[in-house]
Parts: C-alpha cells; structure tokens; sequence
C-alpha cells in the first residue's frame, strides 16, 4: 500500500510539474495550432494519471463510492481492476432512503423530512438539507407576461440574491431586479423558485430554535467559513447544515443521521448525456453523510417525479443496478464508454460569423473525415446548449470514434485548412460536459 501511495504522489507530482508537457501529450507537438489549444488546456485528470503511469511504471487508485460509468466498464473488461468495499468503514451502517413526493414546486420541507428532522435534533442528532441551487430565487419574471429577466451577456436567467439584486451564475453580471417590465412595463415582477438563501428562511421559520450553517459559494467566501462550519459540525453546535452540492463529499460529520434532498429534480434534465449520473451519483454521496457515528441514518429525497427510474436504484442503494441500466442507454445512443468523444466550441462576438464559421469547419471535417477516417461520425455544427456565455455566442460539433488517434489526427488536418480569425475554437477531447 505505502508503495502505492508513493506512486500516486509521484504521478500527482510530476503532473503538475510538467503540465506543459500535458498540453503536448494531448494535443501532439509540432501542430501549428497547438498553441491555441494551449491557451485553454483541458485535460481529463484521471486519464492523465493513467498515461503518467504507464510512463512512470507506477500504480495509479482511483477512490470512489460512486466510480464513473466509464471507469466500471474498464473494470468490467479487466482493464483496471475493482475492489470493493461492501460495508461501512468502522461502525456506520448504510442509511435508510425514502422518497417523497413534492405536491408541488413551491413545497419545501415535507412533512416527512420535518418530522425525522425533529426527532434527529431532539435526540442531539443533526441533519444536512442539500439543494443544488445557490441565491435565493432562481427566477426573476413578469407576473403579467411571464418575461424573464436575462443576462444580457448570456442565454440564461438571473438568479435573485438577497440583498444584492440579480446575478448571472455564469458570467457574474449582476444588476438591480427591474421595477417595470421590459416587454410590457407591468410593474408585478416575481421572484420565484428557491435557493439555498430561501430555504435557509423557511428552516428558521420552520424550526425557529435549531441553529441553521448556509454553506454556498457565497457563504464559502467569507473568510474560515468551512474552518468554522467543521469546527461547529464536531461540537454539534449547528443542527441543520444547508448547502449546495459543496456538503455532499468528503465530510466525515459522525452526528449526522438525517440527509434531506430539498429537490432532486434540479439538474436531471440538463441537455447532456451525463446528467443522470452525475445527478445519481450527487445524491448518492449526500446520502452517504447520514448514519456515519453508529446511529441509524435516514436520507429523505423529495421530488417532483418520484416515477424516474434513478429513485429506484437509489432507494435500494443499487449502484451497479444503475450503472447496468445506463450502460444500456449509453450502449444505445453510442456515447461514452462505447466511443470517444472530441467537442469543438466555436466562439465569437458575432452569432452569424460563428454560425457561419462552425458550418464550415464542419464541412471540412466532414470533407476530409470521409476520405480518410470514414468510421468516424460527425454531428452538427449545432448552437451549444448554453448559447451565449460572457456575450460569446457558442457553436459546437460533436465528433464519435472508436479511435482517439483518428479524432484527433482528423480535427488536427481539419483545423490546418480553417482559417478564422474572428472565432476562437475550443477543442475538448472527452469531455465532462457538453453545455
Ligand atoms: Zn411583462
Ligand atoms: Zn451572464
């Protein structure tokens, strides 16, 4: 084991150290265009730690409750293998998951979460309220119209804040929350929705003797934050910890042996095929912080779509139940572990300079992809699902192959023959999102 460790901090080291030299590993030298793919590096740190292996003869571990479908399947397939840990460290036991329906998107603590609460704290107990949204109201709308206020730099809404008016989570825009309408100049402007600022009032209101830690990335800022909040968590001088996904992993809080999940749904349908895992996995590990010390843990998962298959592995902790089901699924629609993927973004000030150019490299790698890699698909170009980001407008293609020497051989060749200088291209070969 102590030689493993060692390996692993060579491989952690000599990463950083050359992370120069990582650029040229991904991208291959000599390219003329190397450098503007270096300017943005992206890099799959676990794939990474696998290449520095082979280089170094090292070993590399990879730690988690909730493996990445991909890194199941290379176990499946004997290229890495799996050890696993079927019970819990020390005395902890696996918690007991319940799902509860929401009646509604405005319902915030069920009666159910409520009431495990209350016996939690009355017992010296504490409970962790997880809701994977910052702010406190995701939506600033007309109440006559439905107009949402947007970023002006962005294609999404601005959350409100308290305090501090609205915010854009993307770019950082923040403004004053409009007195009027701007479509109709109806002066019935909503905030709707919840964010951990929201439920953090609906706790004090709803258990106004518990002591209540907010841990956001905005509570987070404040200097010793988390210093204060393990400190406190240990002495059990908080009762409730509310946060964003921040809570979720790591934390060893032995006291804990109630986990609400505010709302599940937030995020299940995002337009990228690793939603449900990511969302899966997110749960799972908030799950995994109730029952640490001994004592029997609850998890309570409200949701708007109690029929969604995920509630069902989850109930029964069924990871690699899930993980065969979404295999399937990946299997199917021939995304990751079945292929590798490569992501060009094309960015720009002008949407139809990028419109225009995103179409054009894709005739040229769909040109040259079918005279030399014809195994490889090609799809788009497509506006990326967030659209517009920092006032850049965005494009993207996907490519899929078997081969990543053949991707990114055939990106490299498409890339020497495009000529733009009023685009800047992003390449991400596997990537972790595709937004
Ligand atoms: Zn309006
Ligand atoms: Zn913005």
């Amino acid at each position: 084991m102590k030689d493993y460790i060692k390996s692993l901090e060579i491989i952690l080291l000599s990463t950083i150290v050359t992370s120069r030299r990582i650029s040229d590993w991904l991208t291959g030298r000599n390219s003329t265009k190397v450098r503007q793919w270096q300017s943005t590096p992206r890099y799959n740190a676990r794939r990474i730690a696998f290449h520095r292996s082979e280089t170094e003869n090292a070993k590399v571990i990879l730690g988690s409750a909730t493996p990445s479908i991909e890194t199941l399947y290379a176990a499946e397939r004997g290229v890495i293998e799996l050890h696993t840990l079927s019970e819990r460290y020390g005395e902890g036991k696996l918690p007991l998951i319940e799902i509860v329906k929401l009646k509604n998107s405005s319902e915030e603590i069920t009666p159910r979460l409520k009431l495990f609460t209350n016996r939690a704290v009355k017992e010296g107990n504490q409970a962790v309220y997880l809701l994977n949204r910052r702010g406190f109201a995701p939506f600033v709308l007309c109440g006559d119209c439905g107009t949402a206020a947007e970023c002006p730099d962005c294609s999404i809404g601005m959350n409100y804040h308290r305090g501090k008016g609205m915010l854009c989570h993307y770019c950082g825009y923040s403004a004053d929350v409009p007195v009027k309408c701007s479509k109709c100049g109806s002066e019935s402007i909503l905030k709707l929705g919840s964010g951990t600022q929201k439920i953090e009032e609906t706790i004090t209101k709803e258990f106004p003797d518990y002591r209540v830690f907010r841990l956001d990335q905005d509570s987070a800022r404040k200097k010793d934050a988390v210093f204060d909040l393990l400190e406190q968590m240990h002495k059990r001088e908080i009762d409730i910890l509310l946060g964003t996904q921040m809570i979720s992993k790591g934390f060893d809080f032995h006291g804990v042996t109630v986990a609400g999940i505010i709302m599940a749904d937030i995020g299940l349908n995002m337009p990228d095929f690793r939603a449900t895992e990511k969302i899966f996995s997110l749960l799972m590990q908030l799950s995994g912080r109730s029952g640490r010390g001994g004592s029997e843990g609850r998890v309570i998962i409200q949701t708007l779509n109690e029929e969604h298959i995920i509630f069902d592995y989850l109930k029964r902790q069924d990871y690699s139940g899930f993980y065969r089901e979404e295999l399937k699924i990946r299997k199917m629609i021939n995304y990751p572990p079945f292929t590798r993927l490569a992501r060009i973004v094309i960015r720009g000030k002008d949407e139809d300079t990028v419109c225009e150019s995103a179409d054009t490299l894709a005739e040229i790698l769909k040109k040259t992809g079918s005279e030399k890699f014809p195994k490889i698909m090609i799809l788009g170009p497509s506006p990326a699902p967030l659209t517009k980001i920092g006032g850049n407008y965005r494009y993207h293609i996907i490519l899929k192959s078997s081969k990543l020497k053949d991707l990114t051989a055939l990106i490299k060749t498409a890339l020497d023959s495009f000529k733009s200088k009023a685009v800047y291209v992003e390449i991400d070969i596997d990537p972790v999102d595709m937004l």
